[in-house]
This record gives structure tokens, sequence and C-alpha cells, in this order.
């Protein structure tokens, strides 16, 4: 039996009984910290104008989702995701992207799962209980939507100063179309699925279906995922799951081959995954080279769910203390609220973090699966220029070779008339972008955009 500092102190708040679960309780084994490679000082190419208008997300560092996406890493299972989803004494219930094995990383595995929790409290549940839902993303306002409507008593408890979580549509004057700082690459189908959930999306769409790959000598082929597939497809007849990287090593690619890499980044700016740590068991899907975008704002659907329910906006829920009667929720104000049961709808990376505490600890199972899930990393940079400086009508831009961070770029001037480049960063390189300060990133954006200036002759 081993004591840790935090069961301790978990155990001092909660009184003698939870004291003694608590010290029976050891902490699952944290993974080893990764040595975080430099981020060496990004330099402006002078070939690259500054932008004239700019915005950037940092979910990768924001305390309230530290991710965009979970997925599986090597060794792990999708089982994981209902372990998460299983409820907790009939008095938590945990929704949210991570928790549904059908969609995961997605608005609709979100909506899914948000869906499945309320029914679960929906039969669990006696005639007009009180129900906490925690966190105002896509999972939180269905299942809160689905509760209130089934005549419970709902209190949407959320951290951030606005809804919607990992949707973010931030309209201005200074763009044509919202800049979509988080979901909004949403293909057809998924959008049907949404619709047959009686969830509309916008009905603003702009195809992005023509790509091409870039390196400082110009255009090139573009990115090919055949060496992926053909490695995932050798590994899934190893005896143990390997990442997506050791499979392409052991079956002979170079995974720091210039096109390899492009299609690297390209994987991992589209599902958050990191090809170091990913399954080659349960790989993430290669994204074909033709992208849906989605232009309108897409918050309405949370707004038009949330229309009478009572929300509380800038209020992160600290502790959770449960037992078989009810739940205490502690807010970061200090104030405690009591409630028959609750929904858990925060990502993964929130969990992974300790961001909230649980009293008791979590049943092993709910904090192994916890912490055998990975929250991948995405993020977006939106920049506007005076006037376009590149020579193609390519709508996704491939960068192939050179040191920049941001690989994929998607160019929405043919669709809004405006000379708009949207970067797409995933992985490690996402991480490492949202830890640079405003003026460095949109140095590091501009580096990433150096090859398809022509007039300079760009470093490899
Ligand atoms: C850059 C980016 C691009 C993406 N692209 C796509 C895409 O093209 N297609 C697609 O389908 N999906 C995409 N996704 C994923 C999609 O956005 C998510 O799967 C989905 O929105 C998750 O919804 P959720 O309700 O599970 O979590 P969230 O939307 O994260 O909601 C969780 C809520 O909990 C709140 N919260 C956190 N901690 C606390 C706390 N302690 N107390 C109270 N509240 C708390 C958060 O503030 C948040 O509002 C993308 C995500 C990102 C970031």
């Amino acid at each position: 039996m081993s004591i840790t500092r935090r069961t301790l102190l978990l155990g001092a708040g909660t009184g003698a009984v939870a004291m003694l679960l608590a010290s029976c309780t050891p902490e699952p084994t944290p993974e080893p910290t990764k040595t975080k490679k430099p981020v060496p000082k990004p330099t402006a190419p002078s070939n690259v104008p500054s932008a004239a208008g700019w915005a950037r997300s940092t979910w990768s560092t924001d305390p309230y989702s530290f991710g965009a996406a979970s997925y599986l890493p090597a060794g792990s299972d999708p089982q994981q995701r209902d372990v998460l989803a299983d409820p907790v004494m009939q008095r938590l219930f945990f929704a949210g992207e991570a928790t549904d094995a059908g969609n995961p990383g997605t608005v609709l595995g979100a909506v899914d799962s948000g869906r499945r929790a309320g029914l679960a409290i929906v039969s669990a549940a006696s005639e007009s209980e009180r129900v906490a839902v925690v966190g105002a993303g896509a999972a939180g306002v269905v299942a809160a939507r689905l509760l209130a409507d089934a005549g419970h008593t709902v209190t949407i408890l959320e951290a951030r100063e606005r809804t919607g979580g990992r949707i973010l549509s931030q309209s201005d004057d200074e763009w044509p179309m919202p800049a979509q700082l988080g979901a909004w690459l949403l293909g057809e189908a998924q959008v049907d699925a949404l619709h047959d959930r009686l969830i509309s999306m916008s009905t603003d769409q702009i195809s992005l279906d023509s790509a091409t790959g870039w390196s400082k000598d110009g255009e090139t082929e573009t990115i090919d995922g055949e060496p992926i597939a053909q490695a995932v497809e050798k590994a899934s007849g190893l005896p143990t799951d390997v990442s997506l990287i050791e499979a392409l090593t052991q079956n002979g690619a170079d995974p720091e081959e210039a096109e390899l890499t492009a299609a690297l980044a390209w994987l991992s700016a589209t599902t958050g995954v990191d090809p170091e740590r990913a399954s080659s068991w349960y790989p993430p899907d290669f994204a074909p080279d033709a992208l849906n975008g989605l232009t309108g704002d897409l918050g309405e659907f949370i707004n038009e769910h949330l229309a009478d329910l009572e929300v509380t906006l800038a209020s992160p829920v600290v502790r959770i203390a449960y037992d078989d009667r009810g739940a205490s929720l502690r807010i970061g104000t200090g104030e405690s609220l009591s409630f028959d049961r609750v929904v858990v709808a925060v990502p993964v990376g929130v969990l992974q973090q300790q961001g909230i505490e649980f009293a008791p600890a979590l049943p092993f199972a709910h904090r192994g699966a916890i912490a055998a899930l990975a929250s991948g990393f995405i993020e977006t940079v939106w920049m506007r220029f005076e006037e376009p400086f590149w020579d193609t009508e390519a709508l996704i831009w491939h960068v192939v070779g050179g040191g920049g961070l941001i690989r994929t770029w998607l160019n929405l001037q043919p669709a809004t008339g405006e000379p708009i480049l949207v970067g797409l960063v995933g992985g490690q390189a996402a991480e490492q972008f949202a830890s640079l300060s405003d003026d460095d990133a949109q140095v590091a954006a501009r580096e990433s955009l150096a090859f398809f200036a022509p007039e300079e002759e760009a470093d490899n």
C-alpha cells in the first residue's frame, strides 16, 4: 500500500472513511514525462508579408481542453472509451467525444455521447431530479436538453465565459466569414448524420477539393498516404501494438523523409495524433486530400439547445464528491452545490491533468481508461493578407521539406474573394505552436509560408 501526497490531501478533506478509502487506492502510474524538443526561435522571412488580420487557437495549453481530439496511443484499445462511459454508482455519467467509441474526436461523437449519458440518467432517475451538467460543449448541451425535456431540473456549469467548447466561430468585421478556431471541417456524411440527430450545423459550406505539394523548388506532388497504409497493414500482424512511427520504420520507410513528413503532418493536423505515440492497430483515418468547410456560426445549435436552460458561465468545477445518494460539486469560486446526478462532459485532457478532483477517487477502471487514452493536439491559425503573395489556385497546400511548424495550409481566396490562408498544425508541432507568444506565432506562421512566396530563396 502506498499513500501519495494527493490521496492524503484528498482524504483530509473528506473525513475519516474517505481517508481510509483514498489511502488504499494507489494513483495510476503516470506516463514518464517526454523530453520536449526545444522550439527554435522562428525568424520571419522577408518575402512573406505580415498579416493584416490574425486569429489563432491555443487548445493544447487551454486549461479547459488541454487538447483538441482524443486518440488511441499504442497499447490502448477502443474499449477504454466504453469503460470511461460506464456510470459510476449511477451518480456520475461521463460524456464527451472521448467516451464515444463510434466517432471519437468529432462533433458527431460528442453529440452521441451526450445523448447516451442523458438517456442513461433518464432510465436510472426518479421523476424531477436535480442534475448538474459540467461543461457546455456539444456533449453537455445535448445531454442537458434531453434531461430537461424529460422533466429534470438541469443546471449547467461551464468553466469558460462562453459556451460551445471546442466549437468556436469567431465573428467580427475583420473576417468575411467567421474564423473557425475549432471544429469546422465536417464531411457531408457527418453533417447528414448530425442532421438525423436534429442538429443543424451551418448550411453554408466551402469545398476544398484541390491539393498541391510545395517545396523550396516550387510545386511538387501532393502527399501520399500509401506508405502509412502499408505500414499499418504490416503492423496489424505484429504480436504487440507499436506506434505509427515504429510501424513505418519496421516497414523500411524513413519518417524523416520530406514527403512522408508532410503526409504525417497532414494526418496530425486532421486528427491531432502524435505519430510517435499513436496506435498502429487502431490508427486514425488518413483524410482524403479534399475537405468540406462549414462557414457559418457553428455555435447556433449550441444556443438552440440551451434556449431556456440555466447555464452558469465562468464556473469551473474543481471537485466532485459523490456517494450512492448524490453528488456535491465545488466551483472554483468556493461555492458548493448539491445534485442527485452529474453529467461530466469535460475533455479527457482536463481529466488527465486532474482539473477536477473526485472524492472518493474514481474506480480503477475509470482512472485506467483516462490514463490509457491520449489527448491529441490541433491548432488553427487564420491569416488575412492585404494581397496574395502566392501563385497557386490550389485550395489545400502541403509544405514538403523545410523546418516550418505549420505544414498544412488552406487557401480560402477562391471561396471568399479575400486573401485568407488557414494554417492547420497537429501533434507535437501543434503543442509547440501553442506555446509560442502571439508575436512569435505570427513569425512562425510566416516562416512556414516561405516556400509559397516566389521572390526569396528559402532554406531547406
Ligand atoms: C482545432 C480543432 C479542429 C477540430 N476539427 C474537427 C472537425 O473538423 N470535425 C469534427 O467533427 N471535430 C473536430 N474537432 C473536434 C470537436 O471539436 C470535438 O470533438 C467536440 O467539439 C468535442 O465536444 P465535447 O462536448 O466532447 O467537448 P468540448 O467541446 O471541449 O466541451 C467541454 C466543455 O467543458 C468545459 N469545461 C472544461 N473543464 C471544466 C470544468 N472543470 N468545469 C466546468 N466546465 C469545464 C469546457 O470549457 C467546454 O466548454 C476539432 C477540434 C479542434 C480543437
